[in-house]
């Protein structure tokens, strides 16, 4: 599909859930989303069968997200059945690592093509702060034996001042020898988020210079998103911003996304959208849906 701006879009971002087990103060309030309710929410066969249609029209890239994708009952053998449907070249999930551990072993096991895990801040008791939950320990078991899984694995790191700034350099140390990027997200002050304040790209990139020497721009490909990466000298894994505040990404965006409830949305500044699950519940065929 080439949109009217020349964008190839091939990549569609997929929330299988909008619950999780964690409350990361800048994304959800602490009791929790309103929880969709049982009928609201795509069951899996009804989102494989969409991604019939999104194949079909050229989408071959899918990222599984939430809420966090792993609590959704059945979200290991979706994932398995995602990856084995014709037209599907790649298929990552992103996720904040607590029910990480016991899905590896399948996840490995089906060519899962890459992992995302959130990883905000290294340290216990502020881990504890800012998810309300204590979870660092498992968080970081899971991080160890995805390292160990071979499964081509980033973190996510969300920069939040006056919380994790004093962290940055000793998580971007992840990408010296254990995982192939670190990425950098600037908070983008939507909802909870605008609360707190982001620290932008060029400021975390002359923080990181300071403690470990020049970062030189990387052109390499690294996925399919709008991140763009630096090396360090004698590292094996990447830098990575995601700036969509300082930088703005609009003309690489190539994205779709499918909300829980079976919405097609095209971009997330906007809250207009289409409803897919009414059409696919009335039994529209997959010409119709497409
Ligand atoms: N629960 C999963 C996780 O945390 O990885 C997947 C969903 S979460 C919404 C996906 C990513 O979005 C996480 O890395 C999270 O830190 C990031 N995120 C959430 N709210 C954000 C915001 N306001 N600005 C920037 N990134 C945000
Ligand atoms: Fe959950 Fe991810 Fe939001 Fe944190 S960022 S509350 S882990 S969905």
């Amino acid at each position: 599909m080439i949109d009217s701006y020349g964008r190839n879009i091939d990549y569609l971002r997929i929330s299988i859930t909008d619950r999780c087990n964690l409350r990361c103060r800048y994304c959800m309030p602490e009791a929790g989303v309103e929880p969709l309710a049982h009928t609201d929410i795509l069951r899996l066969e009804e989102v494989l069968s969409l991604c019939e249609s999104f194949t079909a029209l050229g989408i071959c890239k899918f990222k599984i997200t939430g809420g966090e994708p792993l609590v959704r009952w059945n979200a290991v053998p979706f994932i398995k059945q995602l990856k084995a449907m014709p037209g599907v070249e790649q298929v990552t999930i992103t996720t904040n690592g607590l029910e990480l551990a016991q899905a590896l072993p399948e996840l490995q096991q089906c060519g899962l093509d890459g992992i995302n895990l959130s990883l905000d801040t290294l340290d216990a008791a502020t881990y504890r702060q800012l998810t309300r939950r204590d979870g660092l320990a498992k968080t970081l078991q899971a991080l160890e034996m995805a390292i160990a899984s071979g499964i081509p694995l980033k973190i996510n790191c969300v920069p939040i001042k006056d919380v994790n700034d004093h962290e940055l350099p000793r998580i971007a140390e992840l990408a010296r020898e254990q995982v192939r990027a670190v990425r950098f997200i600037e908070l983008m002050p939507i909802g909870l988020a605008a609360q707190f304040q982001g620290i932008p790209a060029d400021q975390i990139r002359a923080q990181l210079a300071a403690a470990f020497g020049p970062l030189k721009e990387d052109h390499t490909k690294m996925g399919n998103g709008p991140a763009h990466y630096y090396a360090i000298e004698g590292w094996r894994g990447k830098i990575g911003f995601i700036d969509a505040l300082s930088h703005c990404f609009c003309q690489q965006c190539n994205r779709l996304r499918l909300t829980a409830d079976g919405t097609l949305k095209l971009c997330l500044a906007h809250d207009n959208g289409v409803d897919l699950k009414t059409p696919l519940r009335e039994g529209a065929s997959q010409a119709e849906l497409q």
